[in-house]
């Protein structure tokens, strides 16, 4: 018998999945909503998120990076330009008052996939928006999100065309490490993609904020501290805008799930966290390090002990450091630490990554 491995486990999750995306009003947004955030001129501001409906990241549908369920949010249908329209128009709308009365401000538009690709935001609903957004005399910033194979001279001039406004795109590099990008994360572009991106952009003032995974599958707690520490100094070497870390969370339906369920991986340590900014921080002060904190404190997010109160504190402290990048508040202790150094310490000796630290809590207990 064929011994199943993660990519027909992938594949599988996926099929299913696409068949259970739900019917959705094509002319409204995922969501939108409006948050404090910080510029890259490191001036605290408001963002207006605006997460599209599109028809999905194609790549997920190839099966795509094994953290990742975004695909479920799609459309199972065809949407049109005017659908995309519709939706940035009506999130727009809903927020034009408070936009108008701000000193300045940011809009951020996702889709769960790339902006430029033709086949979420055709050409036609992308020169809408930016043709909106430029009769904004206080807006700022405007961040998006792609895959570095649509980050093309044309999408990129198709940006200026319209917008002399500071710029940011959001790339998924998750690790500098090849091996953990490929091998870990199934992310599909080589660091040849990455650097293409980050020069080509360049040329046209336009940033690449470096999203990158804290604690991909297969790879253990120590393995991903080192990881996130080289790959963020990496990126910012290679001229990086901003670092935004996202710590694991487990999506349902990603493969990330699959093993989860096994108990044979474990999100990220709030410890882990710490040390990565603290470093990253501590080596390139003069950089903006972000810190994304949806599902941290929760089971299937980043955490320290389950239920200790540690876990609410510091997901307080990574959002206020994100907001005013002060290194100090990063300082902080709970006696849970010790289970988190214990943790490092015998995962080393362990041929695979330990799971639930329940698993080390019962062995610990066993030899005391
Ligand atoms: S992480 Fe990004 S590139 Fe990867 S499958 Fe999800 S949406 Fe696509
Ligand atoms: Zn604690």
């Amino acid at each position: 018998m064929k011994k199943e491995n993660y990519k027909d486990i992938l594949k599988k999750i996926r099929e299913s999945h696409l068949k259970r995306r739900k019917i959705k009003d094509k002319n409204r947004p995922i969501a939108v909503w409006m948050q404090d955030d910080i510029y890259r001129d490191f001036k605290i501001g408001k963002s207006l998120t605006i997460i599209l409906r599109t028809e999905g990241c194609y790549y997920a549908k190839e099966g795509g990076c094994l953290m990742c369920s975004y695909l479920m949010d799609s459309s199972p249908e065809k949407l049109t330009a005017e659908n995309i329209i519709n939706q940035f128009d009506y999130a727009i709308e809903k927020y034009k008052d408070d936009l108008k009365n701000l000193r300045d401000f940011s809009v951020k538009i996702f889709t769960s996939g790339s902006f430029l690709d033709d086949r979420e935001v055709p050409k036609k609903a992308r020169a809408h928006i930016y043709k909106e957004l430029s009769s904004f005399d206080n807006l700022k910033e405007i961040a998006i999100e792609s895959r570095p194979e649509f980050i093309t001279e044309n999408r990129l001039s198709e940006i200026r065309d319209h917008l002399s406004t500071n710029v940011e795109i959001g790339v998924g590099i998750e690790s500098f490490n090849e091996e953990i990008r490929e091998k870990a994360i199934n992310k599909g572009i080589t660091m040849e993609d990455i650097i293409k991106a980050v020069e080509l952009s360049k040329n046209y003032n336009i940033g690449i904020k470096a999203y990158l995974l804290i604690k991909p599958l297969f790879i253990r707690e120590k393995e991903a501290i080192l990881d996130s520490i080289h790959s963020a100094i990496s990126c910012i070497k290679i001229g990086c805008s901003r670092i935004s870390f996202c710590p694991a969370t487990v999506h349902k339906g990603s493969v990330m799930e699959y093993f989860f369920n096994k108990n044979q991986y474990r999100p990220p340590f709030l410890w882990s966290i710490l040390e990565i900014l603290k470093e990253v921080k501590k080596t390139c002060p003069n950089s903006l390090i972000m810190c994304d904190t949806a599902g941290v404190g929760s089971e299937r997010g980043a955490h320290n002990l389950k239920n200790c109160k540690c876990n609410k504190i510091i997901k307080n402290k990574l959002e206020t450091f994100t907001l005013t990048q002060n290194i100090k508040i990063l300082d902080y202790e709970c006696d849970c630490k010790e289970v988190w150094r214990s943790y490092l310490e015998v995962e080393e000796k362990n041929i695979v990554p330990l799971g639930d630290e329940t698993k080390l809590i019962k062995t610990l207990d066993y030899y005391s």
